[in-house]
């Protein structure tokens, strides 16, 4: 096998490169294992297949799904889900009609602030991929409001800023058992600063397996600290570069350095058998 990257994101979500494009650099970084992890969609993921097999790299299935916990949003990688399971589909559709609605209300209190800037200017930028809010940053910054993604978060788009946001994203409740039953790994992405050490023990007592412990934000210590957990929990450790091409500055040099090694990616993939063979014995 070799080295790993399990977290990924294509022009299907807030990514720069198509699915095809995002696979050759992989293969040009010498990456084997690839997980296409866009927000809230299986697009990204599905559109690899065929490049993925003429590259000879492991297609590991993949999605970042933003869910509510505690009034706050969060975001839960899911992998080796069967891609057809119906009440997974379904959730998806529901995160895709979610994050219209929430752009909407982002949209509306941007304008409040006097902004010039519509939805359908935000869809535009999205073309045919699900709508975040990197995509109304690029509106702000056609616009001259401001000179980059970062800059737009700073000033408008951080959760700071724009407070709590509703949504109707799905709960992380829900979501562990609607991923368990389409076979789905579930591993809670780039827990960095984000959470005290008590809620990381909270949100993985909900069921989640694995903890994402290698990423670009993650230094050193953080790392340790959160495979320190997993060893202690005996939960997965995954991990990768969050890789979004030219959108996400801070991360991009990442790719092909912030890898995992296979030995998790094994240990990933054993569970999900188990997983699909207690679903095939129920
Ligand atoms: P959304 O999907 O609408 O919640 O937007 C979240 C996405 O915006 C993340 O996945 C990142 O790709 C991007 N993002 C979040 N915070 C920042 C930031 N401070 N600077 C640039 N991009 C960000
Ligand atoms: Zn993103
Ligand atoms: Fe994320
Ligand atoms: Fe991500």
């Amino acid at each position: 096998m070799g080295k790993a990257d399990l977290h990924t994101h294509t022009i299907a979500s807030d990514g720069a490169f198509s699915a095809e494009e995002l696979l050759e650099k992989a293969a040009k970084k010498k990456l084997k294992i690839i997980s296409i992890t866009d927000h809230d969609t299986i697009k990204g993921y599905l559109n690899g297949k065929e490049k993925a097999k003429e590259l000879n790299i492991e297609l590991i299935p993949g999605v970042e799904v933003s869910a509510v916990w505690k009034e706050r949003e969060i975001h839960v990688l899911i992998y080796c889900f069967d891609e057809n399971d119906e009440g997974f589909r379904k959730m998806l559709f529901n995160q895709k009609k979610a994050r219209i609605s929430r752009m909407k209300r982002i949209v509306n209190l941007l304008q409040k602030q006097g902004l010039d800037i519509t939805m359908d200017e935000v869809r535009a930028e999205a073309g045919p991929g699900n709508v975040g809010r990197p995509h109304a940053a690029a509106v702000l910054i056609h616009k001259g409001y401001v000179a980059s993604v970062a800059e737009a978060f700073i000033r408008y788009l951080s959760t700071e800023k724009l407070g709590n946001v509703k949504t109707e994203y799905v709960t992380v409740k829900e979501l562990v058992v609607i991923a368990k039953e389409a076979g789905g790994v579930l591993s809670l992405a780039h827990p960095g600063p984000l959470y005290t050490k008590d809620e990381i023990d909270e949100l993985t007592s909900l069921g989640l397996d694995g903890i994402e412990c290698i990423h670009p934000s993650h230094n050193f210590n953080l790392q340790r600290t959160f495979s320190k957990i997993a060893a202690r929990d005996n939960l997965l450790v995954t991990g990768g570069s969050d890789f979004h091409g030219k959108g996400k500055k801070d991360y991009d040099p990442y790719f092909g350095i912030v890898t995992l090694g296979d030995q998790h990616v094994m240990s990933l993939k054993r569970m999900a058998r188990r997983r699909r063979e207690i679903i095939k014995t129920d």
